[in-house]
């Protein structure tokens, strides 16, 4: 919550607010005529957003607050800024605006196999100011991905480089199974060079993928990651060897994903208890993801998992060609999935921001709408109803919230995600 205490910290820790408009209205000297043009014009603002609750868990702030925008950077945030000297103004009224939302779990290699699709349509378009595509270029395909995927998007994206050379190109079944495909040498070099559109590497653990290999290739995805200095996302999920073998390898750092899959060798023992290992993991900061991804979250796995304070440190969704049109659909309907099972809408937004922005080097601050980062804000809208809400066996739920998007503002540019909402 924002106290009164905490709103002057965040104004005087704002270099930029200097010039703003507060200072100069408690009645400064005058100034020429030429400082009184330059004032003017660094008091103009590009956009305002005006009346809606902000929710921005990096600076603890849940409270009703304006947001103005100058050169694709967050300029100033604060209860009741003038319309006046804003070249365009988004009523948010009765919305969240919160931090442009971080999905770390995308396939977006659009045209490449089966699992790309557009990116700026499913994300930018969906509240999604930047996603991390989760592997689907091995380092064959990698460059190819950052020229033609990552450059031409709006969507800001990074990658990860798949420890399988193919990546997904040929889906996903027996990709491991020939280890010669296999190289943490080939796979370090390529995400080096690709840097810092490069954040980690990922290896998928499941049997159908890698066969007998499962260990041997964590092996040699934690060796790429190494030499590359790289976290590991690492998919689970019926894999061939128990779970615990597997999270007892995974650093600090590290990411699993999947994380209630309702698959065999999943996060809960026979009496339906979090396993120890997950426990120790979380212990030495390895973090889990949740990668609905249609076959890979269970929402009986998900409820136990949170009846047990194991909460995801972040909601990606794993979008993709095979789970756009459900059970997946957006990150936002993910997100509405977890308010379904009880988690806040506070919480489901720290998942998405603040969280997903630690999670990776994006050589770039995000997550955050403090004065001074880049201008990457959504806007969105909680509607009251009921909704139905789908998972991998098949079972439906009933919610009675899901999240919307509204519109998602990208380094200041405005993307309408619903123009009769604003
Ligand atoms: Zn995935």
């Amino acid at each position: 919550m924002l106290t009164r205490r905490r709103f002057s910290q965040l104004l005087i820790g704002s270099p930029l607010l200097a010039s703003s408009s507060f200072g100069r209205a408690a009645g400064a000297s005058p100034a020429s005529p030429a400082q009184d043009m330059g004032a003017a014009l660094s008091q103009s603002r590009d956009l305002l957003i005006k009346g809606g609750t902000v929710i921005d868990p990096s600076q603890n702030l849940h409270a009703l607050l304006d947001v103005a925008v100058k050169d694709g950077k967050i300029l100033q945030i604060a209860p009741d800024i003038s319309a006046d000297g804003s070249r365009s103004v988004i009523s948010a009224k009765g919305k969240i605006v919160t931090p442009g939302l971080i999905d770390v779990h995308v396939h977006v290699f659009e045209g490449v196999g089966p699992t790309g699709v557009n990116a700026d349509q499913y994300c930018l378009g969906r509240g999604v100011t930047t996603a991390v595509d989760a592997g689907s270029a091995g380092y064959f395909s990698i460059a190819g991905f950052r020229q033609y995927v990552i450059k031409p998007s709006a969507t800001r994206l990074y990658a990860m480089v798949d420890i399988g050379a193919r990546g997904t190109l040929m889906g996903l079944a027996g990709n491991y199974s020939n280890l010669d495909w296999v190289n943490p040498q080939l796979t370090a070099r390529a995400a080096e060079a690709n840097k810092p559109d490069v954040v980690a590497i990922k290896a998928r653990l499941s049997k159908e993928i890698t066969g007998a290999n499962d260990l041997e290739v964590l092996k040699r995805a934690l060796e790429a990651a190494k030499i590359s200095n790289l976290p590991l996302m690492v998919h689970v999920g019926d894999s061939y060897s128990p779970l615990p073998e597997i999270l007892r390898q995974l650093r600090k750092g590290d990411v699993l994903t999947h994380c209630f899959t309702g698959r065999p060798h999943g996060p809960l023992d026979a009496n339906g208890k979090i396993l120890p290992e997950m426990l120790d993991c979380r212990e030495r900061g390895v973090l889990f993801d949740v990668g609905d991804g249609g076959p890979h979250l269970s929402l009986d796995v998900a409820e136990k998992c949170l009846q047990q304070n194991f909460l995801p440190d972040t909601i990606g969704t794993d979008l993709g060609g095979l789970s756009y049109n459900g059970p997946v659909y957006d990150l936002v309907t993910e997100l509405s999935k977890f308010l379904l099972l009880g988690m806040s809408v506070d919480q489901v937004i720290e998942r998405v921001t603040l969280r997903p922005a630690r999670m990776f080097n994006f050589g770039v601050e995000l997550g955050t709408l403090r004065p001074g980062a880049v201008a990457d804000i959504t806007i969105l809208e909680v509607r009251e109803g009921s909704f139905v809400f789908g998972d991998s066996t098949g079972k439906k739920r009933t919610g009675r919230q899901k999240l919307q998007s509204v519109a998602a503002i990208r380094a200041g540019k405005t993307y309408i995600n619903r123009s009769d909402d604003v």
